[in-house]
């Protein structure tokens, strides 16, 4: 149920996080009275984006920047753009940002941004024109000391030197800070695109360890095959693990013995999806989720494990590569059955975490190797896998509810002691 005027009553994700935030108030009783503050955005900015088509016909694109929270630093999140990108969703990415931030102890609030668009649809002109006239809409609620967008899902690199390029025009000098996951050479940081992935196979790892589940042999699904779910499947590959399905936007894929995953590049270096894999069987999308697997990363969109799907999910261990894959009561069926699910505000945090030393960087005008980059970002993600373990056991909770309660007393311990303004 949604409790603001502005957000339709619906099954959608905003009331998945809402559902979430009210889990964990029982853990928060000595700061109920800033819980609120986690159940409305600060800011909510929708913006009309038009613009001139290659063919000279004039379009209009529906476009959102949402601040969900701002007590602990800058707004930071990604920019979606999506077919369904919706006020709803929006709002939903951003919250999600906030607890993410939080669960890493990044100094950061959560917002998230999207246009209504399959990027698919444009041409490589008509995307750029979108993407500065959106920039240029936005403009005045980022920065790098106000909100810093970065990619998702439909957005890359060469978007963000835009977003940079864009903003700086208007500031009238090069503000690389404005925007993380930049290409390289303009001030992007190393190690950001494989970052969440990254991220996905080392909480995975620590918490296979945990529940004593060997990675070498461990059967592998992955949906979602972009950025993070393609990184996150040659890691657990490298582990010896077996990578027995994947499912992307062209279709599903299926290999009992584990697919040979360079192989699987070369095809992806010259075709759209992974379909039409030699190497593989192709099976329908629904009985991806009823394949014999160990560990089920859902890497694509929200809403996919539903209670039907966890009924029957072979899995032992689910890695939330993605933002809201798993709805509420299909959560609640994972716990009963005993999977251990590693939430999306720690799993997928990688990316974000670079992001921030990405943003570190800019300000200092100083670049980090690979090497440090991912010393330093496999020392957070471990050192935050293991405190929500911890917590996780000492509550006696799942690792999602675990993973709010350290985050929201980090946020709402800043509301509070920064107070209400006038007071
Ligand atoms: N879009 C990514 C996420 O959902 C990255 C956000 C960022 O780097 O700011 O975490």
């Amino acid at each position: 149920m949604s409790n603001l005027s502005y957000v339709p009553e619906s099954n959608g994700a905003w009331q998945t996080y809402l559902a979430q935030v009210d889990r964990v108030a029982p853990y928060l009783e000595h700061l109920k009275d800033y819980i609120n503050t986690l159940k409305r955005p600060k800011r909510a900015l929708i913006v009309d984006v038009p613009i001139v088509m290659d063919d000279g016909t004039i379009r209009h694109f529906e476009g959102y920047r949402v601040q969900h929270n701002l007590s602990r630093g800058p707004g930071k999140g990604g920019i979606r753009y999506h077919p369904d990108v919706d006020l709803n969703e929006v709002m939903a990415l951003s919250a999600w940002m906030t607890i993410k931030t939080a669960a890493l102890n990044l100094p950061f609030g959560g917002a998230k941004g999207g246009i209504r668009v399959d990027p698919r649809s444009l041409s490589p002109r008509e995307l750029e024109r979108l993407t500065r006239r959106y920039t240029s809409e936005i403009g005045h609620i980022i920065g790098p000391q106000k909100d810093i967008p970065a990619p998702d899902v439909g957005t890359n690199p060469n978007v963000m030197g835009w977003i940079m390029d864009t903003y700086s025009s208007g500031q009238g000098h090069t503000v690389t800070g404005v925007v993380t996951g930049k290409p390289v050479h303009l001030g992007g940081s190393l190690g950001r695109i494989k970052a969440t992935g990254r991220g996905v196979f080392i909480t995975g790892q620590q918490v296979a360890q945990k529940i004593k589940l060997p990675l070498e042999g461990a059967k592998v699904a992955v949906q979602g095959f972009g950025n993070v779910g393609s990184e996150a499947a040659y890691l657990f590959a490298n582990a010896k693990s077996k990578i027995v399905a994947i499912q992307d936007h062209t279709g599903t894929i299926f290999q009992p013995e584990g697919m040979d995953i360079e192989a699987l590049k070369l095809h992806l270096a010259e075709h759209q999806g992974v379909a039409g894999f030699v190497g593989a069987e192709a099976i329908s999308n629904d009985h991806f989720w009823y394949v014999e697997m160990d560990i089920l990363i859902p890497a694509a969109l929200e809403g996919q494990i539903t209670v039907e799907r966890a009924k029957k999910l072979s899995a032992k261990l689910v890695l939330e590569g993605a933002n809201g894959p798993t709805y509420l009561d299909a959560d609640d069926i994972l716990i009963e059955r005993g999977i251990t699910v590693v939430p999306d505000v720690i799993c997928n945090a990688g990316g974000v975490t670079v992001s921030y030393f990405e943003w570190v960087q800019d300000m200092a005008s100083l670049f980090w190797s690979e090497e440090e980059i991912n010393q330093r970002l496999d020392k957070l993600m471990i050192q935050a896998v293991n405190d929500v373990w911890k917590a996780a056991n000492e509550k006696v909770c799942s690792l999602r509810t675990a993973a709010y309660i350290l985050a929201c007393e980090r946020i709402l311990r800043a509301r509070k002691e920064r107070g209400i303004y006038p007071g």
